[in-house]
C-alpha cells in the first residue's frame, strides 16, 4: 500500500507541476482547463483528466485526496469521496494515506 501512495505522489508532483506553468500562463485568474494524468494506483494507467483549475486546486487542498478517472479506485484503501462525471476524488487510507499527506 505504501508502494501505491509513492507511486500516486509521483503523478500528483507531475500534475502540480503543470499547475504552476499554467499560473505562468494565465497568473492568478486561471482560465480554461488543463489534462491532468490520473492520479491512480495502477502501475500501468495513462488516463489524462480533463479539469479546470480551481476543481483541481479543490483536490490539491487536501493531502491524502486524488484526482483519478471514474472507477481508478482500490477498494481496499481508498474511498471515494466525490463523483463527477469526468473524474473521481479518492482518498487513501490508512497507511498509505499518512504516507500520501507525509509527500504532499
Ligand atoms: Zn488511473
Amino acid at each position: 500500500m505504501e508502494r501505491n501512495a509513492e507511486n500516486e505522489s509521483r503523478f500528483r508532483t507531475s500534475n502540480q507541476r503543470t499547475d504552476v506553468a499554467l499560473d505562468d500562463v494565465y497568473g492568478d485568474d486561471p482560465r480554461g482547463t488543463f489534462e491532468a494524468m490520473c492520479e491512480c494506483a495502477l502501475e500501468d494507467c495513462a488516463e489524462m483528466i480533463v479539469v479546470d483549475p480551481d476543481a483541481y486546486q479543490h483536490v490539491r487542498s487536501h493531502g491524502r485526496w486524488f484526482m483519478v478517472t471514474p472507477g481508478h479506485v482500490l477498494p481496499d484503501g481508498e474511498s471515494t469521496i466525490e463523483e463527477f462525471p469526468n473524474y473521481w476524488i479518492i482518498e487513501k487510507l490508512g497507511a498509505g494515506g499518512e504516507r500520501a499527506q507525509s509527500l504532499a
